[in-house]
Order: C-alpha cells, then structure tokens, then sequence
C-alpha cells in the first residue's frame, strides 16, 4: 500500500514525486518508458521555477547544466528587453535541455526516497472510500490512498476519469529544431530581420557555440505522423527567405500543433490531474513544463497535508481553485500570443502596436510577470497587496529566505520578535529578523512561498494558521 502512485515520470510527476517526500509520504512513480527521454528539447525555465529551485536546493545544479539568458523578449517573441528592477533575486531565464530538467528532479526525488518504476503504464483504476486500485498495462494491480495522473498531453488518468478537456483543436503545425548553420552570423542577422516583419512564425536566433534556434510554418510538410527532417527545415526556409541559410547538424527537430485545452476537474474523488494531464497549449513563451511544475509544488504540500491527516477540510480543494485559474490565464495568453505571430495584415497590426506600448514600462512588466509567473496572486480574500502573492528571495539573518524552505515546511517571519507558532511547530518554522528586508511586521508562508497572512496580532495569526496547517498538536 502507497500513500500516492504517480503516473508519468515527466518533470510534473518527478516534482510531485520529491514535495511529497519532503513530508515522508510514501511514493511510487509509474513510467511507461523503460529509459529516460533522450529527445532534446532546449526549454526555458522562467523566473518563479528558478526560484521554487532555490527554495529546493536544486538551483546550483541545475545552473550548471543550463545557460542564463536576459528575461525579456518571450512574450510572442516580440524583442524587448525585460524592464529594470524585476522583483526576483533571479531575474533571468535559464536554457536547458528538457533531459536534463527531469533526469535532476528525477534524481533529486529518488534522492529523497520515492520509488520510481519505469516500464510500468498505468492502464486502469477504480477508487473507493478507502484508496485506489491501480492496474498497469500487464495486468499488475496495486493499491494507494491517492493517484495522481502526471501522465501528459495524451493523460490516461484523466481520459479513465471522464474529465472533459474541452478547448480548440490544433489548426497549424510549425516545426521547430536547434542546428548549426553554414553563413556568417551579420548576414544572417540582416536577413532575420526583414523576414520577421513579413513572415510569422518565424525565427533563427543564435543559441550560442554556432548553434541556432529555428522557428518556421509546417504547413506543406511531408506527412504529420512523421517526424520532421532536416529537409523539411531547408524547404521551409527556402521559401521564407529564399537560402537556407546552409543549415546542418541538427541537435534536435520537432514539430508541435496548436492544441489548446483545459481539463474541467483537478480533482474527482481521490485522483488528481497535473502538468501536461490538465492543460496543453502551444509551446510559444515557453510556459507548459514551468506551469506543470509550478502545479506540483502547489499540490505536493497539500496532499501531503492530507495523508499526514493534519489538512483542514478544504485545503486539498484549493489546489483546484488556486492552479485552474493559473492554468486559464496562461493558455489565454498563449492564444494571444499564437494570434500575433500570424501573418494576417490585422494580427500584424496588433503586433505593431504592442510593440509600441511594451516601450511603457508597466505594459512590458505586467507581460513579463505574467509569462515568467511572478505576477500570480492567489485569491486568498481581502487584504495588502503581498496577500496570496509569493514572496521574493530576501536577505535575513541567516542568510537567505529561500534557504529556510528546504524542507517543504511552513514558515512565519517576525519582524516584531514576539509572535509564535505554538502548537504549529511540527509543521511551521519560526524566524524572529527584526532586519528583514520586508515592509510589513510579520508574515506566514505556506511551503510554496506564497503569503497566506499579515499581521502583527497573535489572534489573528492563530486563526491563519489553523485555516492553512490545521488543528495545532495538544
Ligand atoms: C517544441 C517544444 C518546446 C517546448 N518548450 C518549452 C519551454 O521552453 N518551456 C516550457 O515550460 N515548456 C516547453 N514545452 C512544453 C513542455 O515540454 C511540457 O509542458 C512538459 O513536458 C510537460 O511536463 P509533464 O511532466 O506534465 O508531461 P510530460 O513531459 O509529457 O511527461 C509525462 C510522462 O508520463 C509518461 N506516461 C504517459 N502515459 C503514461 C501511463 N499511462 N503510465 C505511466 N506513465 C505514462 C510519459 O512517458 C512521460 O514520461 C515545449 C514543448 C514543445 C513540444
């Protein structure tokens, strides 16, 4: 008997996989695939995943497989750089092949104890008052008291569920890739630019040691069940640009729709949905993989909460209402990226106009807090604005805020130096700075960061503390 299976090993499940053994849940991963995904894809992790990382203990790793790039510039591709003073202590973006990505979270949840089985699909469930049965493709059953689908765009889990996903259906394919090119960069940098104003979508941008980044239309290449080849890129380009630019050495090459859906449910019952399960969208701005694992970092402490048996009534439920919204708005704004990326004269247009108003700072601030997530502010009900935002890395005594979270706990910073978390303290930890970098006397985070209350009345805390960690122990 597990507390939780995991269907899928992707960076969502790995990420589940490590919060829920911060709290010594009993873990099981099920894979499909009997070896990790070798398939390169170069993504980008944004400003709030680098810094759910650093809350981890993960970042240095992760930094030195990955290369730092300036934040701006994602947001359907329109070139402007990230406006000054970001609120982050990492305030970039990070490129690294996805391989990477989930072979570190995978380690690092093993690392902490989960098991992960590879070769095992998960082909059925039924659950009951008291748990799941899971049963896997070679008729092998098991039991847990919660599963959760982490299982991707195509989900089992929720298909098994009858969670409706509903959205559009994918109407234009682009093929991507990374490959070296055969010209000098100048005459490539000319060329770019006046093709990106007649062509969309399209790019060839440097991705360092002679490599290059390549974004060109699908659209009457060879066979969709195919896999893309390096021909299909040269045609493609051939007829943008009129050369093909002498591309060669492909690293990786692929080809995406423009599906967009949004599972209706998270959750029914005993079973959960998150990542790639829950919602897909086309991978413009770079947000899915950081949207996943943002959704198990979100789930991993309130699951736990549950089966550790301390999580008021509600709390699993928040999971829901907090990532759906989350969810919405990114494939909302993804949609509005697609749209500028068109060639139409009026989408063009559009384009030209947001570029303009990008140059007012606020425009390009609220675009970059959105696609990089350190815009989100959960509804957590009427109060400050910091209320249900996550809180930036700050300097404390010591030494960083970030560094206090390893441990996937609570964590209440008092600038007043005379609150307490009483009967809390298995789950919350205490920080008395009255020279912490905050303008407000006192704040409670959840394990994930976020400001769950602010204050300076004991009372009133108390009651803080019971709405998110439950009873106090006796
Ligand atoms: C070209 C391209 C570029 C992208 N670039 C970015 C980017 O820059 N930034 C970004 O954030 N995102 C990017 N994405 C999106 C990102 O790749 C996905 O959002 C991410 O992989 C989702 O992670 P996941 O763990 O939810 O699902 P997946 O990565 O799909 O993992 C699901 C796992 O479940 C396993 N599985 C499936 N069915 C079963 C089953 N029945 N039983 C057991 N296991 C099962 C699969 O084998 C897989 O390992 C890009 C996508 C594409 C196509």
């Amino acid at each position: 008997m597990f507390d939780v299976i995991i269907a899928g090993c992707g960076p969502t499940g790995a990420m589940l996989a490590a919060e829920l053994r911060l709290h010594d849940v009993r873990v099981l991963v099920l894979e499909k695939e009997t070896e990790p995904a070798s398939f390169v894809r170069i993504v980008g992790l944004h400003i709030r995943s680098l810094e759910l990382m650093a809350m981890r203990g993960l970042l240095d790793s992760i930094l030195q497989h990955g290369r730092r790039r300036p934040a701006g510039g994602f947001f359907a591709a329109i070139p402007k750089p990230a406006p000054k003073g970001l609120d982050s202590a990492y305030a970039y973006l990070l490129g690294i092949p996805q391989p990477v990505i989930e072979r570190l979270l995978e380690e690092h949840a093993i690392k902490l104890g989960a098991q992960v089985r590879r070769g095992c699909a998960v082909a059925g469930f039924e659950q009951d008052d008291e748990g799941v049965t899971v049963e896997l493709s070679d008729g092998e059953q098991l039991r847990s008291r919660y599963l959760v689908g982490c299982d991707g765009a195509r989900s089992t889990v929720r298909k098994l569920l009858g969670v409706g996903f509903p959205g559009e259906p994918s109407r234009t394919d682009t093929l991507m890739g990374e490959m070296k090119v055969g010209v000098p960069q100048e005459e490539i940098a000319a060329k770019v630019t006046e093709i990106s104003e007649t062509h969309q979508p399209f790019w060839l941008r440097p991705f360092g040691e002679g490599v290059y980044s390549v974004l060109v239309p699908a659209a009457g290449v060879s066979d969709r069940a195919e896999p893309p080849t390096l021909e299909d890129f040269k045609q493609q380009l051939r007829t943008i640009a009129g050369t093909d630019f002498g591309v060669h050495s492909p690293r990786w090459l692929s080809r995406f729709g423009d599906a967009t859906r949004l599972a209706e449910r998270y959750r029914v019952g005993r079973v959960l949905l998150a990542g790639d399960a829950a919602h897909i969208h086309p991978p413009i701005g770079g947000q899915g993989l950081n949207l996943g694992v943002q959704d198990a970092f979100n789930l991993g402490w309130k699951l736990a909460a549950q089966i550790r048996g301390w999580a008021p009534e509600t709390l699993l439920d928040t999971y829901q209402t907090e990532r759906h919204p989350v969810a919405e708005d990114v494939l909302d704004n993804t949609r509005a990226q697609v749209e500028l990326l068109s060639t139409e004269p009026g989408p063009q247009a559009v384009r030209r106009l947001l570029t303009e108003l990008m140059d007012f700072d606020e425009v390009n601030r609220h675009l970059i807090e959105k696609i990089t997530a350190i815009g989100i502010r959960y509804d957590f009900g009427e109060g400050p604005d910091l209320l249900g935002r996550r809180l930036r890395d700050i300097d404390v005594k010591q030494g960083h805020l970030y560094g206090l979270l390893r441990r996937g706990r609570g964590l209440l910073l008092d600038r007043t130096e005379r609150l307490t978390v009483g009967g809390w303290s298995d789950r919350i930890d205490y920080l008395a700075d009255p020279t912490a970098e905050l303008d407000v006397p006192c704040v409670l985070l959840r394990p994930d960061g976020h400001v769950a209350w602010i204050g300076d009345d004991q009372q009133d805390l108390d009651d803080h503390l019971s709405r998110w960690f439950g009873k106090p122990a006796d």
